[in-house]
Protein backbone atom coordinates (compact mmCIF):
# COMPACT_ATOMS: atom_id res chain seq x y z
CA UNK A 1 0.00 0.00 0.00
CA UNK A 2 2.81 2.50 0.85
CA UNK A 3 4.56 1.73 -2.36
CA UNK A 4 1.46 2.89 -4.40
CA UNK A 5 1.03 5.73 -2.46
CA UNK A 6 1.19 9.41 -4.37
CA UNK A 7 4.46 11.58 -3.44
CA UNK A 8 2.62 14.00 -2.46
CA UNK A 9 6.08 16.12 -2.20
CA UNK A 10 9.70 15.23 -3.69
CA UNK A 11 12.14 15.80 -0.86
CA UNK A 12 14.46 18.82 -1.64
CA UNK A 13 17.97 18.61 -1.57
CA UNK A 14 19.53 22.17 -0.39
CA UNK A 15 22.95 21.96 -1.45
CA UNK A 16 25.58 23.92 1.04
CA UNK A 17 28.26 25.55 -0.27
CA UNK A 18 31.31 28.24 0.69
CA UNK A 19 32.16 31.66 -0.85
CA UNK A 20 34.93 33.53 -0.44
CA UNK A 21 33.64 37.53 0.16
CA UNK A 22 36.11 40.44 -0.48
CA UNK A 23 33.90 42.48 1.57
CA UNK A 24 31.03 42.08 3.95
CA UNK A 25 29.18 45.50 3.80
CA UNK A 26 28.02 47.19 0.99
CA UNK A 27 26.64 50.65 0.13
CA UNK A 28 23.50 50.72 -0.54
CA UNK A 29 22.18 53.34 -3.48
CA UNK A 30 20.94 57.13 -2.18
CA UNK A 31 17.76 57.33 -0.37
CA UNK A 32 17.69 54.25 0.99
CA UNK A 33 17.53 54.32 5.13
CA UNK A 34 20.73 52.18 5.70
CA UNK A 35 23.74 53.45 4.32
CA UNK A 36 25.24 49.50 4.78
CA UNK A 37 23.77 46.33 4.04
CA UNK A 38 25.34 42.90 5.13
CA UNK A 39 24.23 39.77 3.94
CA UNK A 40 25.76 36.55 5.45
CA UNK A 41 24.38 34.41 2.80
CA UNK A 42 23.90 34.17 -0.72
CA UNK A 43 20.73 32.73 -1.24
CA UNK A 44 17.67 31.29 0.81
CA UNK A 45 15.67 28.24 1.77
CA UNK A 46 12.61 30.24 2.47
CA UNK A 47 11.99 30.49 -1.40
CA UNK A 48 9.09 33.06 -1.08
CA UNK A 49 7.72 33.13 -4.13
CA UNK A 50 7.85 37.00 -4.46
CA UNK A 51 11.51 37.36 -3.31
CA UNK A 52 13.27 40.38 -5.63
CA UNK A 53 16.97 38.77 -3.91
CA UNK A 54 16.85 36.15 -6.64
CA UNK A 55 18.63 38.32 -8.92
CA UNK A 56 21.88 37.73 -6.99
CA UNK A 57 22.39 33.92 -7.88
CA UNK A 58 21.82 35.27 -11.94
CA UNK A 59 24.29 37.20 -10.76
CA UNK A 60 26.41 34.28 -10.82
CA UNK A 61 25.01 32.56 -13.83
CA UNK A 62 22.14 30.37 -12.18
CA UNK A 63 18.77 29.87 -12.43
CA UNK A 64 16.65 32.35 -10.26
CA UNK A 65 15.14 29.04 -8.55
CA UNK A 66 18.44 27.59 -7.51
CA UNK A 67 18.13 30.78 -4.94
CA UNK A 68 16.70 28.82 -2.84
CA UNK A 69 18.04 24.97 -3.38
CA UNK A 70 22.04 26.25 -3.49
CA UNK A 71 23.26 28.12 -0.95
CA UNK A 72 26.54 29.95 0.13
CA UNK A 73 27.66 31.19 3.55
CA UNK A 74 30.21 34.03 2.83
CA UNK A 75 33.41 33.32 4.27
CA UNK A 76 35.33 35.14 7.02
CA UNK A 77 32.57 37.43 7.34
CA UNK A 78 33.86 38.65 10.77
CA UNK A 79 37.15 38.99 10.04
CA UNK A 80 36.44 41.02 7.25
CA UNK A 81 33.76 43.29 9.32
CA UNK A 82 36.34 43.99 11.97
CA UNK A 83 38.36 45.40 9.18
CA UNK A 84 35.74 47.31 7.37
CA UNK A 85 34.12 48.99 10.43
CA UNK A 86 36.44 51.41 11.07
CA UNK A 87 36.20 52.67 7.74
CA UNK A 88 32.35 53.81 8.22
CA UNK A 89 30.83 56.76 9.96
CA UNK A 90 29.24 54.91 13.14
CA UNK A 91 26.23 57.16 12.28
CA UNK A 92 25.67 55.26 9.65
CA UNK A 93 22.46 52.68 9.43
CA UNK A 94 23.84 49.32 9.04
CA UNK A 95 20.95 46.68 7.88
CA UNK A 96 21.45 42.79 8.02
CA UNK A 97 19.33 40.20 5.96
CA UNK A 98 18.61 42.77 2.77
CA UNK A 99 18.77 39.84 0.15
CA UNK A 100 18.56 36.89 2.41
CA UNK A 101 17.26 35.60 5.57
CA UNK A 102 20.06 35.92 8.20
CA UNK A 103 18.19 33.17 10.44
CA UNK A 104 17.48 30.54 7.77
CA UNK A 105 18.35 27.37 8.63
CA UNK A 106 21.99 27.44 7.29
CA UNK A 107 22.33 29.10 10.09
CA UNK A 108 22.26 26.35 12.47
CA UNK A 109 25.20 25.03 10.73
CA UNK A 110 27.52 28.12 9.63
CA UNK A 111 26.71 30.83 12.65
CA UNK A 112 27.88 33.34 10.31
CA UNK A 113 25.26 35.83 11.58
CA UNK A 114 26.32 35.01 14.61
CA UNK A 115 29.67 35.84 14.11
CA UNK A 116 28.90 39.15 12.59
CA UNK A 117 26.26 40.09 15.69
CA UNK A 118 29.88 39.27 18.50
CA UNK A 119 31.44 41.76 16.42
CA UNK A 120 28.56 44.59 17.38
CA UNK A 121 28.32 43.17 20.70
CA UNK A 122 32.16 44.69 21.28
CA UNK A 123 31.20 47.65 19.31
CA UNK A 124 29.76 50.94 20.90
CA UNK A 125 27.39 53.43 19.05
CA UNK A 126 26.44 51.51 16.17
CA UNK A 127 23.17 51.60 14.56
CA UNK A 128 21.86 48.51 13.42
CA UNK A 129 18.81 46.77 12.21
CA UNK A 130 18.16 42.31 11.66
CA UNK A 131 14.73 41.73 9.09
CA UNK A 132 14.09 37.91 9.40
CA UNK A 133 11.15 35.79 9.36
CA UNK A 134 12.56 33.15 11.79
CA UNK A 135 12.02 32.84 15.10
CA UNK A 136 16.32 31.02 15.17
CA UNK A 137 16.37 34.88 16.20
CA UNK A 138 15.79 33.61 19.54
CA UNK A 139 18.80 31.65 19.92
CA UNK A 140 20.81 34.85 20.12
CA UNK A 141 18.86 36.30 22.63
CA UNK A 142 21.04 36.98 24.90
CA UNK A 143 23.99 38.19 22.29
CA UNK A 144 21.20 40.57 21.10
CA UNK A 145 20.80 41.88 24.11
CA UNK A 146 24.39 42.57 24.82
CA UNK A 147 24.25 44.39 21.16
CA UNK A 148 21.53 46.97 22.23
CA UNK A 149 23.14 47.64 25.08
CA UNK A 150 25.79 49.31 22.93
CA UNK A 151 24.20 50.49 20.01
CA UNK A 152 20.78 51.29 18.84
CA UNK A 153 19.49 47.76 17.44
CA UNK A 154 15.83 46.62 15.89
CA UNK A 155 15.20 43.46 14.80
CA UNK A 156 12.13 43.61 11.96
CA UNK A 157 10.49 40.73 11.74
CA UNK A 158 8.33 40.22 8.69
CA UNK A 159 4.64 38.87 8.70
CA UNK A 160 2.92 38.97 5.66
CA UNK A 161 -0.13 37.50 6.16
CA UNK A 162 -1.72 35.98 9.68
CA UNK A 163 -3.10 32.96 7.00
CA UNK A 164 -1.29 30.09 7.79
CA UNK A 165 -2.52 28.55 4.53
CA UNK A 166 -1.52 31.56 2.56
CA UNK A 167 1.69 32.07 4.03
CA UNK A 168 2.68 27.96 3.30
CA UNK A 169 1.86 29.12 -0.63
CA UNK A 170 3.60 32.19 -0.55
CA UNK A 171 6.77 31.80 1.98
CA UNK A 172 6.98 27.39 1.55
CA UNK A 173 9.47 26.71 4.02
CA UNK A 174 9.65 30.12 6.44
CA UNK A 175 8.53 29.96 9.70
CA UNK A 176 4.68 29.77 10.49
CA UNK A 177 3.12 33.48 11.36
CA UNK A 178 2.19 32.34 14.65
CA UNK A 179 6.30 31.60 15.47
CA UNK A 180 6.94 34.71 14.25
CA UNK A 181 4.45 36.41 16.64
CA UNK A 182 5.79 34.65 19.36
CA UNK A 183 9.43 35.24 18.37
CA UNK A 184 8.53 38.74 19.07
CA UNK A 185 6.56 38.69 22.33
CA UNK A 186 9.78 36.99 23.67
CA UNK A 187 12.27 39.39 22.16
CA UNK A 188 9.96 42.48 23.83
CA UNK A 189 9.88 40.73 26.60
CA UNK A 190 13.66 40.09 26.73
CA UNK A 191 13.88 44.48 26.63
CA UNK A 192 14.77 44.49 22.82
CA UNK A 193 12.90 46.99 20.01
CA UNK A 194 11.26 44.72 17.73
CA UNK A 195 8.42 46.08 14.93
CA UNK A 196 6.52 44.10 12.38
CA UNK A 197 6.44 44.66 8.67
CA UNK A 198 4.16 43.05 6.15
CA UNK A 199 6.25 43.03 3.16
CA UNK A 200 5.80 43.05 0.33
CA UNK A 201 2.21 44.11 0.70
CA UNK A 202 0.45 41.81 -2.55
CA UNK A 203 -2.53 43.65 -4.42
CA UNK A 204 -5.29 41.26 -3.99
CA UNK A 205 -4.01 39.15 -1.49
CA UNK A 206 -2.38 40.59 1.67
CA UNK A 207 -3.49 44.41 0.84
CA UNK A 208 -6.68 43.97 2.41
CA UNK A 209 -7.78 46.26 5.31
CA UNK A 210 -9.12 43.87 7.74
CA UNK A 211 -6.21 41.74 6.96
CA UNK A 212 -3.62 44.46 7.61
CA UNK A 213 -5.70 45.91 10.91
CA UNK A 214 -5.57 42.22 12.33
CA UNK A 215 -1.76 41.93 12.06
CA UNK A 216 -0.88 45.30 13.06
CA UNK A 217 -3.52 44.69 16.61
CA UNK A 218 -1.64 40.99 16.55
CA UNK A 219 1.80 43.07 16.08
CA UNK A 220 0.72 45.44 18.59
CA UNK A 221 -0.68 42.58 21.69
CA UNK A 222 2.52 40.95 20.93
CA UNK A 223 4.73 44.13 22.13
CA UNK A 224 6.06 45.32 18.39
CA UNK A 225 6.46 49.29 18.36
CA UNK A 226 6.61 49.83 14.85
CA UNK A 227 4.44 48.44 12.24
CA UNK A 228 4.91 49.87 8.63
CA UNK A 229 5.12 48.32 5.00
CA UNK A 230 5.44 49.20 1.15
CA UNK A 231 3.46 47.51 -2.02
CA UNK A 232 5.29 44.29 -3.96
CA UNK A 233 7.82 45.06 -6.52
CA UNK A 234 8.37 42.53 -9.40
CA UNK A 235 12.02 42.17 -11.41
CA UNK A 236 12.04 40.76 -14.32
CA UNK A 237 13.95 37.66 -12.34
CA UNK A 238 11.34 37.97 -9.47
CA UNK A 239 8.19 37.68 -12.40
CA UNK A 240 9.99 34.73 -13.74
CA UNK A 241 8.92 32.95 -10.40
CA UNK A 242 6.15 34.74 -9.11
CA UNK A 243 3.84 34.75 -12.44
CA UNK A 244 3.84 30.84 -12.88
CA UNK A 245 3.47 30.40 -8.85
CA UNK A 246 -0.05 32.88 -9.70
CA UNK A 247 -1.23 30.88 -12.58
CA UNK A 248 -0.98 27.63 -10.46
CA UNK A 249 -2.27 29.11 -7.07
CA UNK A 250 -4.46 31.98 -7.39
CA UNK A 251 -5.38 31.51 -11.71
CA UNK A 252 -8.20 34.60 -11.24
CA UNK A 253 -5.35 37.07 -10.79
CA UNK A 254 -2.65 36.22 -13.14
CA UNK A 255 -4.08 38.96 -15.87
CA UNK A 256 -4.57 41.71 -13.47
CA UNK A 257 -0.53 41.00 -11.74
CA UNK A 258 0.33 40.73 -15.78
CA UNK A 259 -1.02 44.28 -16.55
CA UNK A 260 0.44 46.03 -13.29
CA UNK A 261 3.60 44.71 -14.00
CA UNK A 262 3.53 44.78 -18.07
CA UNK A 263 5.47 48.01 -18.04
CA UNK A 264 7.35 48.14 -14.67
CA UNK A 265 8.42 46.40 -11.71
CA UNK A 266 6.57 48.83 -9.57
CA UNK A 267 3.40 49.63 -9.07
CA UNK A 268 1.92 52.71 -10.16
CA UNK A 269 1.37 56.12 -8.04
CA UNK A 270 -2.04 55.97 -7.13
CA UNK A 271 -2.54 52.30 -5.41
CA UNK A 272 0.95 53.61 -3.85
CA UNK A 273 -0.48 56.04 -2.22
CA UNK A 274 -3.71 54.49 -1.31
CA UNK A 275 -1.86 51.91 0.10
CA UNK A 276 0.33 54.55 2.51
CA UNK A 277 -2.38 55.98 3.82
CA UNK A 278 -4.22 52.02 4.29
CA UNK A 279 -1.22 51.27 6.55
CA UNK A 280 -0.94 54.90 8.40
CA UNK A 281 -4.65 54.60 9.41
CA UNK A 282 -4.09 51.21 11.20
CA UNK A 283 -0.77 52.26 12.37
CA UNK A 284 -2.08 54.69 14.33
CA UNK A 285 -5.56 52.79 15.67
CA UNK A 286 -3.12 50.90 17.23
CA UNK A 287 -0.57 53.60 18.16
CA UNK A 288 2.42 52.13 16.61
CA UNK A 289 5.19 53.92 15.19
CA UNK A 290 6.42 53.70 11.46
CA UNK A 291 9.32 52.45 11.36
CA UNK A 292 13.32 52.06 13.17
CA UNK A 293 13.22 53.19 16.84
CA UNK A 294 15.73 55.35 18.26
CA UNK A 295 16.70 55.18 21.86
CA UNK A 296 19.51 55.83 24.14
CA UNK A 297 21.82 52.48 24.63
CA UNK A 298 22.66 52.03 28.05
CA UNK A 299 26.45 51.79 27.59
CA UNK A 300 26.83 55.45 26.15
CA UNK A 301 24.86 56.66 29.12
CA UNK A 302 27.41 55.00 31.34
CA UNK A 303 30.08 56.40 29.45
CA UNK A 304 28.75 59.42 29.07
CA UNK A 305 28.40 59.48 32.82
CA UNK A 306 31.86 58.43 33.39
CA UNK A 307 33.37 61.46 31.46
CA UNK A 308 30.84 63.64 33.35
CA UNK A 309 32.70 62.69 36.43
CA UNK A 310 35.72 63.10 34.68
CA UNK A 311 34.51 66.79 33.70
CA UNK A 312 33.38 67.60 37.49
CA UNK A 313 36.30 66.31 39.04
CA UNK A 314 38.41 68.89 36.69
CA UNK A 315 36.63 72.01 37.28
CA UNK A 316 35.80 71.58 41.20
CA UNK A 317 40.28 71.05 41.57
CA UNK A 318 41.58 73.98 38.93
CA UNK A 319 44.96 73.66 40.41
CA UNK A 320 45.79 69.90 40.37
S1 LIG B 1 12.98 35.19 3.56
FE1 LIG B 1 13.53 37.03 2.42
S2 LIG B 1 15.42 36.51 1.36
FE2 LIG B 1 14.48 34.60 2.02
S3 LIG B 1 13.32 33.90 0.27
FE3 LIG B 1 11.94 35.06 1.60
S4 LIG B 1 11.99 37.15 0.82
FE4 LIG B 1 13.77 36.07 -0.04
Amino acid sequence: MASQSELLEAKRAVQYFEIPARSILNRTKPNMPFRWTINPYRGCEFGCKYCYARYTHEFMEMDARDFEDKIYAKSAAAHLLRQELGRIDRKDHIAIGTATDPYQPAERRYGRTRSILEVFARERGRYLGITTKSDLVLRDVELLKRVAKGNVLGIHMTITTLDEKLARLLEPRAPRPELRLEAVRRLRAAGICVSVFPNPIMPGLTDGERQLDRLARAAHDAGAMSFGGGPLFLMPTAQRVFLPFLEKEFPDLVSRYREMFAKSAYLGREYKDALEQRVRRIRERYGLASGFIEYRPELWIEEQMDLWSLATSTTTSPTN
